[in-house]
Order: structure tokens, then sequence, then C-alpha cells
């Protein structure tokens, strides 16, 4: 029998989510991807630093669409999942935790707050209130603003500034004062209040694209299915019955293809067939810093009254050097900011904030700029014909930009339109 054929432009995890689905379908699948190597926001890029991920991703074990691409690729036993919820919180040179042993759900989460020591106790409680009344909450006013939804369910500067913030943050890569009360809602209903489980943080401790490019294109190889790597797809066109793909030196014929690009590209590929949106972009920075001893022993930390945010490190066993990466989201004025003088601000905070000995000498530092890292999408028009169809992070309005949301809209595309 022959196996029917889907294109995929973009092999991001929106792009690998559809194709995976396609082949347990028992479709072929022909992936055009620009870059010589996978993963597109979640990526790696190789340099004389060796092979570093574009930034540092972390992930829930909630995240069931992007979890379900990691376990066919059989790579499952590679990422860290700290089962028990414990995030270390420096404020003023004092560490802290959100920690709890308990894993039965809502439990942890509530002996969690209790025992986050950086809030008075009073402020805990007003936390804990605040995720009730946020499990509950009804949508009746989609416009309203996330930080004016908490002060009118009486959270106040501190609980909003050691809490609500560094959870936030990073999640929506934006501002409270920014995010929607939609993705506010919808990002905690199915990440953490519908799978009713602990909070259960992963990460891969190896760069993205080592983790899943080889198992990907062996997945691809069993299909009998095609990858271009490096081939940039730069518009296309409808010709009887056919669509053609106008690549850098070659033009491609299909019968059904999947956009998966970021919203820019899918909007310059077909032009006229997204024609009306809305979004508002965010960045994120990544500092990468090589000290020659360790600095610290945990995963990460985040930090509270400090422009630090979050800070992974590398804990190789045996290995004396330590590698560091400060993660800055929301970091649109940092991008104003030459890299020399990144490098030198950030240094110092690290040192000072995390008391790091002066006898500890930074190695090398590597800066990486994601002006496009997330889109907020208010709305968008879609003009799909039957033959064409866009997904990736920006296609599910009403989630932020994340792995699962990426994972979501390939996964679903092929569920029901294939
Ligand atoms: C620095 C950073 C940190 C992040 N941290 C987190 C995190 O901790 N947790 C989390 O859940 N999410 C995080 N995200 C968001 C997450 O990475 C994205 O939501 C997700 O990877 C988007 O996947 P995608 O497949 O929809 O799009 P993309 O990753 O953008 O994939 C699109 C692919 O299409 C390719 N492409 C584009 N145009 C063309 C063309 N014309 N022809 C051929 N190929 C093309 C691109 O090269 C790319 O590979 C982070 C993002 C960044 C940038």
């Amino acid at each position: 029998m022959i196996k029917k054929k889907v294109s995929i432009i973009g092999g991001g995890i929106a792009g690998m989510a559809s194709a995976i689905s396609l082949i347990e379908k028992g479709y072929t699948v022909e992936i055009f991807e620009s870059k010589k190597n996978l993963g597109g926001r979640a990526g790696s890029i190789s340099s004389n630093d060796g092979v570093i991920d574009i930034g540092q991703h972390i992930f829930l074990d909630s995240y069931k669409n992007f979890i379900y691409i990691l376990k066919k690729l059989k790579v499952m036993d590679r990422i860290k999942i700290n089962q028990n919820l414990k995030i270390p919180i420096i404020e003023n040179k004092r560490k802290y935790y959100i920690q709890s042993n308990f894993r039965f759900f809502p439990f942890s989460i509530i002996f969690a707050i209790l025992n986050y020591k950086n809030l008075s106790l009073i402020n805990r409680l007003r936390v804990i209130y605040g995720l009730i009344k946020l499990r509950s909450f009804k949508q009746e006013n989609k416009d309203q603003k996330v930080i004016n939804w908490l002060f009118e369910n009486n959270q106040n500067n501190e609980t909003i500034n050691k809490f609500w913030s560094i959870i936030c943050k990073p999640a929506f890569n934006q501002d409270l004062e920014k995010i929607s009360i939609l993705h506010f809602t919808n990002l905690f209903e199915t990440m953490i209040f519908k799978p009713k489980k602990s909070i259960s943080i992963c990460y891969w401790k190896e760069p993205f694209t080592k983790l899943i490019q080889k198992e990907f294109l062996n997945f691809l190889k069993k299909s009998n299915s095609k990858i271009f790597l490096g081939e940039n797809i730069n518009h296309i066109k409808e010709e009887n019955n056919e669509i053609i793909l106008i690549g850098n030196s070659k033009e491609y014929k299909s019968k059904n293809l999947i956009i998966a690009t970021n919203l820019e590209n899918a909007f310059k590929i077909t032009k006229n067939k997204i024609t009306e949106f809305k979004y508002i972009q965010s960045s994120i920075i990544n500092i990468y810093f090589w000290f020659d001893r360790k600095i610290m022993t945990d995963d990460f930390i985040a930090f509270t009254n400090s422009d630090l945010q979050w800070v992974f490190s590398e804990n190789i066993r045996n290995n004396k050097n330590q590698k560091i990466v400060i993660s800055l989201s929301d970091a649109e004025k940092l991008l104003k900011v030459n890299n020399e003088k990144l490098i030198k601000i950030f240094e110092n905070k690290l040192r000072n904030e995390m008391q790091i000995n002066k006898k500890t000498k930074l190695i090398k530092s590597k800066v990486i700029r994601s002006p496009k890292a997330t889109q907020n999408i208010s709305s968008i028009k879609l003009n799909t014909s039957k033959k064409i169809h866009f997904i990736g992070d920006w296609t599910i309005t009403d989630l932020p930009n994340t792995l699962e949301s990426a994972a979501i809209s390939g996964i679903n595309l092929v569920k029901n339109k294939f």
C-alpha cells in the first residue's frame, strides 16, 4: 500500500510533533528545516564553546503532549524530573525554599507555600487564598490584566514580588502587568489544577539537539520519511491542485502541507493566508558563564528582589569547572545593552548575590539573545485551505508560547484533520 505523504515546513517542536503523529497514523512525511539542526527555538547552536542551547528550558510533568514526543523518541531516561517540588530562592543572600515532600495534590502545593519563609505567614496564607480563588475563577472579563486580578484577590506587593512574579515571568515571558487573564487561568488550569499532580520540574541535562536529533532522524528513516536540513522555503504557490514549495535552490511539490514555522515566517511564506493578527513579542536573554570551580550545587535557583531572575547550573560529577546560565525573561530593555556590558553587570550580580569566592575565576562567557522568543497573540484569522495547515506555539492562542503549546498544535492537527 502506498503511504500518503505530507510535507512539513519547520523542524521545531510543533513540526516534530506533527511528523511523529502522522507517522504513527501511517503517513510518510517530508520535512524542510532552514537550519542544520532540529529543535527551533528549543534547539542548540554550535560555536567555539561547543554545543549549547539557545536558551535554558524547563517544563512540568503535566506537559503531556510534549512528553509524548520525548517518549516516542525514547529519551525520557535522559530527562531530569524533580519528583518532589523544591524551588530554592535567594533573597538578599539568604536561601529559602518553596518545598514539599508531599506528592499528593493539592497538599503538595499548600505545604510548599506554607514552607516558604521568604514570605510572612499571613502572606503565605494570602498566596494559598489566591490559588484557591484562581482555581474557582470564572472568566468574565478577558481583557483584565493579571496584576489587577491579583490585587482584587487579596494579594499585595510582597506576595506579587516574592511569589507570583518568579513563577509567572518565566512561564509567560512577560511582566504581570502585561499577562492576559485568559493565559494566566488557562495555564494554571491545564498545567497544575487539571492534572491534579504534584509539580515536578523537568529539564534536559544535555543540549536539546544532542538529545533528540539522532533519535528523530532514526524515527523518520524507519517510515521512509525524508528531511531536508538547511533548506529554507521562501514561499509557496498553488498550481493545478498542487502546492509548490519554493526553496533556496529547488522547487518541491506537495499535496498536503503543514506550515510549522514561527508566526512571521508563516506570514512571509503564505502572504495572504494569515489575514489578521495582533500580538506582543517578548524577548529572552541567556547569559552563559563558565567558572573554574563549582559555584552552586542546586540545579537551579530563583531570585527575588534581584535582576538575576533564574540561574541554572550544570552539575557534572568529577568536573571541576561549572557552566552556569542566567535566564532573563521579558528582557526587552536589556536588548539595548551590549554583550560586554551585560557580562560585566551580571557577573558582578552573580558574584555578589551568590557570594562567590574571589579566587573563583571566570573562564569564558557567552550571551545568546532571542529577541522574538515568544508572541502573545490576542487574535488571529487563518484562511486555511483543506491542503494547507498552520501549527506552532502561536496558533494555540489561549495558552502562552511553550513547548507544550507547540506540541499540542502538532498533535491536535493530526488528530483532527488527518
Ligand atoms: C530562550 C528561550 C527560552 C524558552 N524557555 C522555555 C521554557 O523554559 N519552557 C517552555 O515551555 N518554553 C520555553 N520557550 C518557548 C519554546 O521554546 C517555544 O514555545 C517552542 O520551542 C516553539 O516551537 P515551535 O515548533 O512552535 O516553533 P519554532 O521553535 O520557532 O520552530 C519553527 C521552525 O521552523 C523553522 N523555519 C522557520 N522558517 C522556515 C522556512 N522558511 N523554511 C524552513 N524552515 C523554517 C525554524 O528554523 C524552526 O526550526 C523558550 C523559548 C526561547 C527562545
